[in-house]
């Protein structure tokens, strides 16, 4: 069966300070703006022409946790108005270990936030320091305790391996700290090394490597460490207790639609993929002067059929199902295992791959050769 559930994004770009490693479009400094920005946010939602039912909700940063929780609750007031919220809409918000306050938790409970996102990236202070994170790993304890004080059971701690002088045995120990936490989902990514941060500058003076083995052998420690307390990967690069993998994340690798609203917002609507300005005065300037259309500030492009099959492909090879056959034949109207015989053939004999009840899926050496992969049917 189809899955049609739809699921909204909010982009909130500000944070307290920038870290070394960071490329997203989000804003140290600019505190001055919050306001008027949550004033364009309200209008763009307002805006939105379809009338959506949505099963998920998810504030992304940026750090939402940064601003104050009472424009998160009226953010969230205002979509409830504008969308039909599914009875058990999952409602996740990302937050930074410090910015995290009991008060602020209460507010997000009331308002109806069911899941919480901690930006932990590291249990060891040294690496923290150097990616220029503000928290510590204290912080992160007290995040996670309040977090559950709070009556959270849903939460996730995103953590990072191959940073600057993490060792294997440091990238463990961080995950049995994470994990001793008592979190039902853990996302695990390896640093990427984007142009223009400061981690890039030591990248390019020699100062910082990465070493593709020893990146291998921590992503195999995760799979290990994190599976011997119930937390299986659904997801190449993330873990949960049964029944704890995020829906917001899970609609987008099905293909589902999202809207995304805020500076920088990506939406998938129909066969078109938007993407809203990440220039926040143009942001705010646009919603604040009578924009008539929800999309007055983003680029659209309509995907080609063919686009749109490889699209679903290198997400449906992300999961830990793999790529439902029957599924891609309704989308597509082509049969996958006929459209890549060959592929399937030669990837599942090198043991990369397998076919299992109508799922053609990646097996564990073929995640760690995922990018390899996936580039064959592109
Ligand atoms: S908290 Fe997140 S969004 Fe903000 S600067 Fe750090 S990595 Fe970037």
């Amino acid at each position: 069966m189809l899955n049609t559930d739809k699921g909204i994004y909010i982009h909130i770009p500000f944070c307290a300070s920038k870290c070394a490693y960071c490329d997203f479009v989000s804003y140290a400094g600019r505190d001055s703006l919050i306001e008027s920005y949550f004033e364009a946010l309200f209008r763009q939602i307002e805006l939105f022409p379809y009338d959506w039912a949505v099963n998920t909700v998810y504030f992304g940063g940026g750090t939402p946790s940064y601003v104050d929780a009472r424009l998160i609750s009226e953010t969230l007031e205002k979509t409830a108005r504008r969308f039909t919220l599914a009875r058990d809409c999952e409602i996740s918000l990302e937050a930074n270990p410090n910015s995290l306050s009991p008060k602020k938790l209460e507010i997000y409970k009331k308002a109806g936030i069911n899941r919480i996102s901690i930006g932990a990236q590291s249990m060891d202070d040294d690496i923290l320091r150097l990616i220029g994170r503000a928290h510590r790993r204290s912080d992160t304890v007290k995040a996670a305790e309040n977090v559950l004080k709070a009556g959270f059971d849903n939460f996730n701690l995103d953590l990072m391996f191959s940073l600057p002088k993490q060792t294997a045995a440091d990238f463990e120990d961080t995950l049995k700290a994470a994990a001793d936490l008592g979190v039902p989902h853990i996302s695990c990514y390896s640093l990427t090394l984007e142009e223009n941060t400061p981690i890039y500058r030591l990248y390019e003076d020699g100062t910082y490597s990465q070493d593709d083995e020893i990146d291998r052998q921590m992503y195999r420690a995760a799979l290990e460490i994190l599976a011997s307390y119930g937390l299986r990967r659904y997801e190449i690069s993330n873990f949960a207790l049964p029944g704890r993998e995020c829906r917001h994340n899970t609609d987008c690798w099905d293909f589902c639609s999202y809207a995304g609203f805020g500076a920088a917002a990506c939406s998938f609507i129909r066969n078109t993929r938007l993407e809203t300005t990440g220039d926040i005065g143009e942001f705010i300037r646009t919603f604040t002067e009578g924009a008539g259309e929800w999309d007055a500030a983003s680029t659209a492009y309509e995907e080609t059929a063919g686009e749109l099959a490889e699209d679903y492909i290198m997400l449906a090879l992300r999961k830990a199902s793999g790529l439902n056959e029957s599924d891609f034949s309704a989308r597509f109207g082509e049969d996958f295992r006929k459209m890549y015989t060959d592929i399937i053939r030669e990837t599942v004999s090198e043991g990369l791959a397998e076919e299992v009840g109508g799922f053609y899926r990646l097996t564990d050496r073929g995640f760690d050769l995922a990018g390899y992969v996936t580039k064959k049917f592109l």
